[in-house]
């Protein structure tokens, strides 16, 4: 079993992946206290640690007591000896009682009250029953409502009164049918409205249904999102807006008394749909915010104006985490429901409880709000020894916590670039970091405010074996729950730890920081699952369309050696290293831009962006391998996208964007011009291979071409054929019936031969190559030998093994660059031509800006009248062909003779 695969194809496909990506995909395999024991490769464990890592994500808040608690671990023991009965319902639960007896004398202790309990197995499920325990309060209290209404109707109508004027009141003057015929008008039409439920900004509640909608954002997507009650959310804070927040929800009605002398008097009174106000007293995750106790002392006045529930979710903050077992205690301020879980089960039992005050308990709730899994003994028994484990605890609690807390802010203080404020109390801490502001645009990618506490979370395991996650909706924040048998020497371990990341990430030492993501991962890679986005109101962000034409120039990652171009930052990275973090990184990364620049010719001027598309060459090559092609077009068209929304009226596919949209036919865009390039590419192979077989003699005229069948190298088949005495058209072994066709073709123009073997080449005094391949495939036995070869290599990355440049017989041109008009020289990471060339793909696409008018030359398959258009572009624009052997760059005018060039319709 491989416990990384299976948890990614079985369970969690997306988490799996990301682990994957974050170095995090790690498995445990014992825990005690605050240590987990990592399960790793024999001998793989830290030299000082070995497999002991310090937990602190504490089971997401719930190991308050640690992991296994030794007295916990005793009561669990106890119930598996004695055989007692998990599962007994419809049964007196003597568990269940002795817990929630204990559960409402420990909430009574602070707020003087007496609670009903009801048990659940998780948070969730708390919050689930709260929202149905305060919708059934809600409608019952109508119903009583009009209930009494009715009865006064009744009595004024017995006493003959019905119709007497009221003498005083706010409505005095009306009659009392009147008054109180309206009244039950609108208690049945408030009866017939779903209730409100409201809770804060940035809440956190759980993500089932109902407590899915309480919950703010919690980073879900949209589309995941279910709509569960009504909800409204407050925003603002302050005490005076909380009070005051749906005073247009009120609706006044009025009742009416009758006074001793038998007087009709009216008073008002209102009604709401508001049923309940929920609030975690600590948002734990929306980063460890503290809501004011002015701001709870609000929501207690808003829901009492409501006559709703005012619910207090303790399920992070509440069982002693804070050192009291409220965490709302020292607000003062008393709610109507509290709920538990976490903690509440010792980390060991999945339990949780709302607590409803008696005086509010609708006693038939609890008769059909029912659970197989609630009220069981064996997780009542374990909470109610954690609740005397946080007796025992309560004092250690507050000094640990508070010695944790000293150190971290000391850090703090010291690295005020990378740490904005450490928050909470007891053991629910939290660190929020600063994003940081790396040079390079692809590390700006790499750290954006969704992974930064994730890659802090990487560094912190694999340099300190220390655990941590960030807040599921403040991603930024990194949260600390350790537990109560938190030691000082640990204390001294995680200081130690944070002054490192705070450290590194102040300084700016990405390469240190995201060490860990160089390590070659163990499980294979998996594409990122499409999320469809409609696309037609794609945004364009600041741009004027009318300043100077946009053209994007979108390229990937050629090979991993060239991440230190992209990323100066990493620069000490070996090869080794920037591969397997690529390999992490591949389909993490969204598009991105690079660079920008302006480029000038006689006919105008543009603005060229180069976006880089994340993946490598070799990764594309790969993908598309294991059939993942799907996912390599998406990417580039999410490129393309950014390309459209940054303002450019034409798209350049550079690089192997080309290839994997099928030379950009994929591309569908029907208000932007979209090129491979590919046509410049090979007119300028063309003109020098013209100029060489013009100097050749008679017989050595034989070319050689390698990638016949692909798209550049089908056209220059076509464009070549004329001019020379023979052509081989090479290809891989199995390509020979699609190279026969291309030979047939041309057969009326040239000896047109083909061959399935690189050896062909030794008869060959010119070679030309263009494949898709990642490595190279000419190799030096291919050329080696006294006959001179100019070998021109069209293909990014090279076709031509870097040892062939040594060959004393061998001229290595290469094909496809161009010089920009007055050697103007875009700086580019990632690309390193001399100065004033580019390539010719991208001049293509500099070009089509230049010339909004003109059509793209290269969409889809090249022909030779696409090829002749792009290099009448070029001319018009004084772009010219650039002749690379080694170091030496030669430019020459353009070879314009029409005469020789042969168009398209003649070869039939
Ligand atoms: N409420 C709060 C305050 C929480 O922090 C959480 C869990 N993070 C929940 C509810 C939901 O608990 P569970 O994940 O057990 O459903």
């Amino acid at each position: 079993m491989n416990a990384v695969s299976d948890f990614t194809r079985y369970t969690r496909p997306e988490l799996g992946r990301i682990f994957r990506a974050l170095n995090l995909d790690v498995t445990y395999r014992a825990g005690q206290g605050d240590h987990l024991t990592r399960e790793s490769p024999a001998g793989a464990g830290h030299p000082e640690t070995g497999d002991q890592v310090l937990d602190l994500v504490g089971g997401a808040g719930s190991s308050l007591f640690g992991h296994n608690h030794p007295a916990l671990l005793e009561v669990a023991r106890r119930c598996l000896d004695e055989q007692i009965p998990f599962n007994a319902q419809a049964s007196v639960r003597s568990g269940a009682a002795e817990l929630a007896q204990r559960l409402s004398a420990m909430v009574g202790a602070t707020t003087g009250s007496s609670y009903v309990v009801t048990l659940g197995s998780t948070g969730a499920d708390a919050v689930e029953a709260a929202v149905k325990h305060a919708t059934v309060e809600h409608r019952r209290r109508l119903a009583a409502l009009q209930e009494d209404v009715e009865l006064s109707l009744r009595r004024v109508r017995r006493d003959g009164i019905a119709d007497v004027p009221c003498a005083g009141g706010p409505a005095a003057g009306r009659t009392c049918a009147e008054l109180l015929g309206e009244a039950l008008d609108l208690i049945a039409e408030m009866r017939r409205t779903d209730p409100l439920f409201v809770s804060l900004r940035n809440a956190f509640h759980g993500k089932t249904t109902s407590a899915g909608t309480l919950t703010h954002g919690a980073n879900v997507p949209e589309d995941l999102h279910v709509p569960g009650p009504r909800q409204v959310r407050l925003h603002d804070w302050t005490p005076q807006e909380v009070v005051h927040a749906l005073d247009c929800e009120r609706v006044p009605i009025y009742s009416v008394t009758v006074d001793a002398a038998g007087v009709p008097r009216s008073a008002v009174r209102y009604l709401s749909p508001v049923a309940a106000c929920f609030v975690e007293p600590i948002q734990g995750e929306a980063g460890v915010h503290e809501v004011p106790a002015e701001t709870l002392a609000a929501l207690r006045e808003l829901a009492d104006r409501h006559e709703a529930a005012l619910v207090f979710d303790e399920i992070q903050c509440g069982m002693g985490r804070t050192g009291t077992f409220l965490a709302s205690e020292n607000s003062g301020v008393v709610a109507d429901y509290y709920l538990f879980s976490k903690s509440l089960g010792g980390g060991l039992a999945k339990i949780s409880a709302l607590l409803v005050a008696e005086n509010r308990y609708v006693a038939e709730f609890g008769r059909h709000h029912t659970s197989t899994f609630a009220d069981d003994d064996f997780s009542s028994r374990i909470a109610t020894a954690a609740l005397d484990l946080y007796l025992t605890y309560r004092n250690r609690i507050i000094e640990v916590g508070t010695l944790l807390r000293t150190r971290l802010a000391e850090t703090a203080a010291r690295w005020p670039d990378a740490i904005v404020e450490v928050r909470g109390r007891g053991l629910l801490l939290g660190i929020e970091f600063a994003l940081p502001q790396p040079e390079s645009s692809l590390l700006r990618e790499v750290f954006d405010s969704e992974s930064l506490g994730y890659l802090i979370a990487g560094r912190l395991l694999h340099a300190h074996q220390i655990r941590v996650m960030p807040t599921l909706s403040a991603p930024t924040t990194v949260r600390i729950q350790p537990s109560a048998l938190l030691e000082p020497a640990d204390v001294d371990r995680i200081a130690a730890a944070f002054e490192d990341v705070a450290g590194l990430l102040s300084k700016g030492d990405y390469a240190t920081l995201l060490n860990h993501l160089t390590v070659p991962a163990v499980s294979a890679w998996r594409p990122r699952q499409h999320v469809p986005l409609p696309r037609r109101d794609r945004p364009v962000h600041g741009v004027r369309r009318a300043d100077v034409p946009r053209v994007a120039f979108l390229a990937n990652i050629d090979v991993p050696s060239k991440v230190s171009s992209f990323a100066p930052e990493l620069a000490q990275w070996s090869d080794e290293q920037c591969a397997a973090a690529l390999d992490r990184m591949w389909g993490e990364l969204e598009p991105f831009e690079v660079a920008r620049q302006r480029i000038t010719s006689d006919g105008g001027e543009v603005e060229l962006i180069m976006v880089a598309a994340p993946f490598t060459a070799a990764q594309a090559v790969a993908a598309l391998r294991s059939g993942h092609g799907a996912w390599l077009r998406r990417t580039v068209l999410d490129a393309v996208d950014l390309g459209v929304s940054l303002g450019a009226g034409t798209i350049g596919l550079g690089g192997h964007t080309s290839i994997v949209t099928s030379a950009a036919r994929d591309v569908v865009e029907d208000d932007v011009k979209v090129t491979s390039g590919n046509s410049l590419t090979a007119a300028c192979a063309y003109d020098l291979l013209r100029l060489q077989l013009a100097v050749s003699d008679a017989g050595e005229r034989r070319v050689g071409l390698v990638g016949g069948i692909g798209n550049i190298g089908a056209v220059m088949a076509e464009l070549i054929a004329p001019h020379c005495d023979s052509l081989v058209l090479v290809g891989r072994p199995g390509s020979a019936r699609r190279l026969k066709t291309v030979a047939d073709r041309l057969g009326h123009l040239a000896d047109v031969s083909i061959a399935e073997d690189l050896e062909v080449l030794r008869d060959c005094p010119i070679v030309v190559s263009a494949t898709n391949a990642a490595d190279p495939v000419i190799l030096p036995n291919h050329l080696a030998g006294d006959r001179k070869v100019l070998v021109c290599d069209l293909a990014v990355p090279g076709d031509v093994h870097p040892a062939v440049e040594s060959l004393p017989n061998v001229t290595l041109v290469s094909g496809g660059r161009i010089q920009l008009p007055g050697g103007q020289t875009p700086l580019f990471p990632g690309i390193s031509l001399p100065p004033g060339i580019v390539y010719s793909c991208m001049a293509e696409t500099i070009l089509l800006g230049l010339e909004p008018g003109t059509p793209s030359p290269s969409y889809g398959g090249l022909t030779v009248a696409g090829v002749l258009a792009a290099r009448d572009l070029a001319v018009r624009h004084g772009f010219h062909p650039a002749r690379i052997v080694s170091d030496d760059v030669s430019v020459r005018p353009w070879i314009v003779d029409r005469s020789t060039d042969i168009i398209e319709e003649h070869i039939g």
